[in-house]
């Protein structure tokens, strides 16, 4: 660590907090800017989100075990459910339950408020790190070459740094921010989805789900999904999903039969026989969005990363693996003079981001009423897929890859490796079209 050097983070969400716990590895003192009040792990007005499942990655839970080692065993600890992603989890994936069979990958189930409260307890327990609670960023101090500050809301108005980290999620001005000092803005690049989702908490009893931990309902063609995860209190949270404005009823009733519209029973069993804890709260999530960073002349001293960075489509479940990704990427490249710090990190960045933005995509491109170009690669893509969900039904070695792709531990290209393809060809043909099949309940 050299001299006294100050970096500032503008956020306490995931991403925010992971590149707090970075940067305290390089700077003396690192202050965290938070618009909201931190309170235990209770839901917040800044993360609306997090009253909705967030399912962390194993390739996320593995990454941000680098920066902090115990935090699976600390999640455990406070009530969270640990289990092997598809033994302790019934995976449906286009309709047909994907063989339960040993991943090698682990499902932490917990709420998003937990995670949160678990990383920020190791976070602000660093040297240097500081968090500044209803504090709010207006925006970054500089010109087009760099960034010496920011100004926030309050008595202390504006805060130096030596380094900016914009980590304000979704909804950050950071594009604006840079307009105001002469930086042209990042091409943004969208995927509308319309994509709604309604959440509910219900008590968990004994033997529920067959004694698994969650069960995952991917949206099939009809763009309906969903899921429930045992949380901490002893708690099922059940979250539905719909796209393109087909969005899950708030009402009991129409949240029940939402359910129950689903290809498989689970959901609508937890939900029409559990006690409700709380009313069913909604979502709306318009579109995924990218900003192309990597791709302007950005001034130093100021980096932005997390969702307003790239905000994926949360059906994937990418947002926070993709966010601990960035915070090691971050660590990576802190050794590069401060007038390349931001290039070097937006081209390292874009190396995670940019399977993470196809995988999605390709999914997103499935569903026939979203818009875009479907190339004949892409169309080839979908019919693959598909293909691959029939055969990890009945093919344990199929299913195995599948759920190790989609949880960013091995590259896509491994479901096209010759020995899987064969099985995927050969398995893939045994069973009917998912659009064929009926969903068990309507
Ligand atoms: C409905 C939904 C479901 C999701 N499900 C999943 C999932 O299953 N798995 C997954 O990995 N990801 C999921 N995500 C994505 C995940 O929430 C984010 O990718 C992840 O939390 C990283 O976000 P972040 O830290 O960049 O931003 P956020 O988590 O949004 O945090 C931003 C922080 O900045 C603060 N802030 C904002 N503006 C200011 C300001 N001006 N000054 C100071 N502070 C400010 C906010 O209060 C907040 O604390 C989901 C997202 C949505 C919308």
């Amino acid at each position: 660590m050299s001299g006294d050097r100050h970096a500032v983070v503008l956020g306490a969400g995931v991403a925010g907090l992971l590149a707090a716990r970075v940067l305290s590895e390089r700077f003396s003192r690192v202050t965290i800017l938070e618009r909201d009040t931190l309170d235990g792990a209770e839901p917040r007005r800044g993360v609306p989100q997090a009253r909705h499942i967030h399912g962390l990655l194993d390739r996320g839970r593995t990454d941000i075990e680098q920066l902090i080692p115990t935090f699976t065993a600390d999640m455990a600890g406070r009530g969270a459910t640990i289990s092997e992603v598809l033994v302790g989890t019934r995976w449906y994936a286009g309709g047909l339950r994907v063989a339960p069979t040993p991943t090698g990958l682990t499902s932490v189930l917990a709420t998003r408020p937990l995670l949160e409260s678990v990383l920020r307890e190791h976070v602000l327990a660093r040297p240097g790190v500081r968090l500044r609670e209803r504090t709010v960023a207006r925006g970054p101090v500089g010109d087009a070459r760099r960034v010496t500050a920011v100004d926030v809301d309050g008595e202390n108005r504006t805060v130096t740094a030596d380094l900016v980290v914009d980590a304000t999620g979704r909804a950050s001005r950071a594009t604006e921010w840079l307009l105001d000092l002469g930086v042209r803005p990042p091409h943004e690049e969208r995927r509308e989805v319309d994509l709604g989702y309604t959440s509910r908490l219900y008590r968990h009893r004994p033997g529920q789900l067959g004694g698994h931990g969650a069960v995952v309902v991917s949206t099939g063609t009809d763009g309906r999904g969903g899921g429930a995860i045992r949380v901490e209190g002893d708690r099922w949270q059940v979250t539905l999903a719909g796209m393109l404005g087909d969005h899950p009823p708030t009402d009991p009733h129409g949240f029940a039969r939402f359910a129950a519209s689903l290809p498989t029973p689970d959901l609508y069993d937890i939900v029409s026989a559990g006690e409700p804890l709380d009313e069913p709260t909604p979502y709306r999530f318009r579109s995924a969005v990218r900003r192309r960073f990597d791709r302007l002349t950005a001034p130093a001293g100021f980096l932005v990363l997390g969702d307003a960075l790239c905000s994926f489509n949360p059906l994937y479940a990418q947002g926070m693996t993709v966010a601990a990704q960035q915070a090691l990427i971050l660590r990576d490249c802190l050794d590069a003079d401060d007038a390349a710090l931001p290039s070097r990190f937006y081209a390292a960045a874009t190396e995670c981001l940019t399977p993470a933005w196809q995988l999605a995509s390709a999914a997103d491109l499935a569903h026939p009423g979203i818009t875009g170009t479907r190339t004949l690669r892409s169309r080839l893509t979908n019919a693959y897929l598909a293909r691959t969900h029939r055969a990890a039904h009945v093919d344990p070695r199929v299913a195995r890859t599948l759920l190790r792709v989609v949880n960013l531990v091995e590259p896509s290209a491994a479901l096209a490796h010759p020995r899987t393809a064969y099985r995927i060809a050969q398995r893939g043909e045994l069973f009917p079209s998912p659009a064929s099949r009926q969903p068990a309940r309507r």
